[in-house]
Order: C-alpha cells, then sequence, then structure tokens
C-alpha cells in the first residue's frame, strides 16, 4: 500500500507516516508537559456540612480562568481523535468485503481442492504449522513481556475514559463467553450475512469476523471445484478486492496527518510513558520474529528439508534483502523462485507451487505481528482477554495472515478487524502506525523466508519419496 513507482521522486509515504508520528508525539509531549506545569488547583477540602458551598466557590472562581489541563484534553479529544477516526473509518468500511475477497481469492489460488494431492496437503499442513507456531510465539512473549501493562492506573483511566462504554461491552460479552463446544460450533455461521453486519460492532450472534473468514475459506473451496461459468464470480471478487485495496490507498494518503493526531492525542494524556511502552513493543515484536526465524525454522530445516541453517540462510540471503528492502511478499516472488532454483537447487515444480502460494498465505510474520498487536493493545486499554478470545485472536491472526496482502502495509486492515472483534478500540493502532514501517521490513522477511522453509521442507520430502539424489548444493 505504500509502493513507489521507480523515478517517481516525492517522499515516500512511510517516511512521511513517521515525520508525522514525529510532530504527534513532539506536539502531544509538549502538551502533557505544558498541563503538568500549569495544573488546576487541587480538588476541593472541606468538612461534610461545607462540601457543596466549597464546590460551589470553586465553579465560581473556575468560572473566568483558563485551565491548561483542560484546552490539552479538548484538543486532543474533540479535535485530534476525530481527525485520527477519518483515517480509520475510510479502512473500516472496506474492511469486510476486503477480507471476503482477499480469503477466497487466496483459497482459489490454492487449485483446485480435489486435485491439490500430495504437494497440496503438505504445503497446507505445514503452513498451518508454521503460522500457529509463530502466532503462538508473539502471543506467549506478549503475555510474558507484557510491553502494553506498564501504565499507572490512573494513566490508563485517562486514556480508556472515553472508550468506557466500548470496554464495557467487551467485558459483558466476555463474561457472557460460551463453552467451547458452541465458540467452535459458531465458527461456521448460520447466517453469513448476519455474521458480515455485526463483525465490525461485535453485534453478530455467532464469531463475527472468524465466521466470515470460514465462510470465506468455504465458498473458496467450492469455487474451486466449480465449473468453468464461476469465472464472471472470480473477476467480481477480483475487482472487489482490487476496488478495496484503492479506498485503502486512499486513506494511506491521510494516514501522515491522521496517525499524527492519534498519536498527539495518545501522547498529550499519557506522556513520556507512551514512547517507552511503544519501545517495549517493538522489542517484543523483533524478538518473537528472530525465535521463529532462527529457532523454528532452523529446527524445521533440520529435521525436514535436512538442510544446514547456516546454509540455507546464506543460500537465500538475496531473497531476504529483497523481502527487508521492498517490505513486500508479493514483490519478492520473483527472487524467491529464482534463489530455491538456482541457489537451494529445489525442485522447480513443487518450489514453484509452494512460493506462489505460500507468497498469499504462508505468512507468518503478519501472524505474529497480528496477534502481539491486538493483545499488545488490549494491555494498553486494560481489556482483559478471556482464554476463549485468546484463542479467537490466535485463530483471526492465522487466517490474517492467509487474507493479508503481500504488500506493504497489507496488514493493518486486518490488524483493525480482530481489534474490533474482541472489543479494543481500533483508534489503538495510531500508537503503532508509526513504527509500522520498520517492522513490516522485519515482518515481510519472515514471510518470504518462511515461504522459501516451507518450499525446501516440501520438496525435500518429495525427493525422499521418489527416491531422487538430493542436489549438491543442498547438502552443503
Ligand atoms: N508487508 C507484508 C508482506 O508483504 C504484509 C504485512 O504484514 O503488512 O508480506
Amino acid at each position: 500500500m505504500t509502493e513507489k513507482n521507480p523515478g517517481d521522486r516525492r517522499m515516500p509515504l512511510h517516511t512521511k507516516i513517521l515525520i508525522g508520528l514525529a510532530i504527534g508525539a513532539a506536539l502531544g509531549l509538549f502538551a502533557n508537559y505544558i498541563a503538568s506545569v500549569y495544573p488546576d488547583p487541587p480538588a476541593v477540602q472541606a468538612d461534610p456540612p461545607n462540601v457543596e458551598k466549597a464546590q460551589a466557590d470553586r465553579r465560581n472562581a473556575d468560572k473566568g480562568r483558563f485551565s491548561v489541563p483542560k484546552f490539552v484534553k479538548n484538543v486532543a479529544e474533540d479535535w485530534a481523535k476525530p481527525i485520527g477516526r477519518v483515517f480509520l473509518r475510510l479502512v473500516i468500511m472496506v474492511v469486510v468485503p476486503l477480507v471476503f475477497s482477499a480469503l477466497v481469492l487466496g483459497i482459489l489460488e490454492l487449485g483446485d481442492i480435489r486435485q491439490l494431492g500430495r504437494v497440496g496437503l503438505k504445503t497446507l499442513g505445514y503452513t498451518m504449522i508454521l503460522s500457529f507456531m509463530s502466532v503462538f510465539i508473539g502471543v506467549g512473549l506478549v503475555n510474558l513481556i507484557r510491553p502494553g501493562a506498564s501504565l499507572s492506573p490512573e494513566q490508563q483511566e485517562k486514556l480508556t475514559a472515553p472508550y468506557a462504554a466500548a470496554a464495557g461491552d467487551a467485558e459483558a460479552k466476555a463474561a457472557k463467553s460460551k463453552a467451547l463446544k458452541d465458540t467452535l460450533l459458531d465458527m461456521l455461521p448460520e447466517n453469513p450475512l448476519q455474521e458480515m453486519v455485526g463483525a465490525i460492532d461485535g453485534s453478530s450472534p455467532g464469531n463475527g469476523m472468524l465466521a466470515v473468514m470460514i465462510f470465506a475459506l468455504i465458498i473458496g473451496g467450492a469455487l474451486t471445484v466449480t465449473p468453468e461459468r464461476t469465472g464472471v464470480l472470480i473477476q467480481l471478487l477480483q475487482g472487489l478486492f482490487d476496488v478495496c485495496m484503492t479506498v485503502i490507498s486512499f486513506a494511506m494518503r491521510l494516514a501522515p496527518f491522521c496517525v499524527g493526531c492519534l498519536v498527539f492525542a495518545i501522547t498529550a494524556t499519557i506522556g513520556f510513558d507512551a514512547v517507552a511502552m511503544l519501545i517495549r513493543f517493538v522489542v517484543t515484536v523483533v524478538l518473537g520474529l528472530a525465535l521463529q526465524m532462527f529457532v523454528v525454522y532452523s529446527v524445521m530445516l533440520i529435521v525436514v528439508a535436512r538442510i544446514p541453517p547456516k546454509q540455507f540462510f546464506r543460500q537465500t540471503s538475496e531473497a531476504i534483502f529483497t523481502a527487508f528492502g521492498t517490505s513486500s511478499s508479493n514483490a519478492t516472488l520473483p527472487t524467491s523462485l529464482r534463489v530455491a532454483r538456482e541457489e537451494l537447487k529445489l525442485r522447480p515444480d513443487v518450489s514453484q507451487f509452494v512460493l506462489t502460494v505460500g507468497s498469499m498465505a504462508n505468512q507468518n510474520g503478519t501472524a505474529l505481528f497480528e496477534g502481539t498487536v491486538v493483545l499488545f493493545l488490549a494491555q494498553v486499554f486494560g481489556v482483559e482477554l478471556t482464554l476463549i478470545q485468546q484463542v479467537t485472536v490466535v485463530m483471526m491472526s492465522v487466517l490474517a495472515g492467509i487474507g493479508t496482502a503481500g504488500v506493504p502495509g497489507g496488514s493493518i486492515p486486518m490488524i483493525i478487524i480482530v481489534l474490533k472483534s474482541v472489543g479494543v478500540p481500533g483508534e489503538g493502532i495510531g500508537i503503532i502506525l508509526g513504527v509500522d514501517r520498520i517492522l513490516d521490513m522485519c515482518r515481510t522477511t519472515l514471510n518470504v523466508t518462511g515461504d522459501l522453509v516451507l518450499a525446501a521442507c516440501v520438496s525435500r520430502s518429495e525427493d525422499r519419496r521418489l527416491g531422487q539424489p538430493i542436489p549438491e548444493t543442498a547438502q552443503g
């Protein structure tokens, strides 16, 4: 979504967003400082019979007086936040059709489910294992480090007061949480349209967005085995997907200003602790990505692909750096295909299939990031998630990893939808958007490396099954 045309000399969008973040944060910190230097007079202290009179005297005295903390609060609540929300609304308005069309098209990429055969099933199996592993790592770390739980009760109260009603709803929903069997059954929607209608405000009878995602998977699977005339439907879905992405690119143009406003609202309310919290969040995400990349992938390479990890990382470095530089799995696909064929010497038929599907569906870095962001923001806003809600976040993050477009910032709409589904205010995204580009570079690196690991595992296991010799370079 922030891709640049070659030869375009304008400042890249992500740089503008970073500048918006820096200006918003600097102004917010300044406003927070000024409000602390000129506080309101302390609350009225009087004995019970005199309290009312003392309060009335205080109100009269306050009448003409300019209150700096009140002014800062008004600017944050009545100006900065609504402007920031324009960006969020533009994204949210297209998120349901976007998720639906992206997932159906993602499944179509896999091809006829009857023809999928062994290679397809292996790809699907390893994709699931790798995606769940990455989300568990992210969710585990965020529960362990608790990067969003560092605010004092007063700061959290200030930050969450405007969302008290939404938080109340979320708690009520959590309290009413259903038995596991009902939660699982509700993933299969009885009325998908009703689920779609209630997916954003959480009023759907079943699992909302998760049910919509499962519906999309079923329609996608069915489409692959429905004869030719479904071509029109596929074109329609592709058109729907493209137009939603265009709306999101409109929203992204407003992002620098809107993100600045959202960050202003947060830093003006809680001050420097917001910046410290953000740094802890970045460290948590990078640590999670590194664990998946160097521990989980190494184990898979040794056990399944039987390639020494050091050699694998050396041979795939070109694709790894391209992913880091472009923040786009799609843009890195040609390099990955070349690396798989020429460096790793994988079977071309298998690696082409796995890498093409993987660039769309096997997005481990994105899945890890989405799970981590949602739990982090839940901590920031003091929303306690039940075990079932955390499981929902994990499932949605895995599916969102499949539905996320392999372009820069592709996961932002998905994150907003997962946030909404567990009752965390979507505005929270403003906290992380400013640092999104650098994290996007890191998670895309993991996405692409994960695709190559997947291709190596499937291809080598096919070689072994067919009794074919393992190529020289792959043996180290
Ligand atoms: N930029 C990522 C990719 O292309 C998607 C995302 O997580 O935003 O793989």
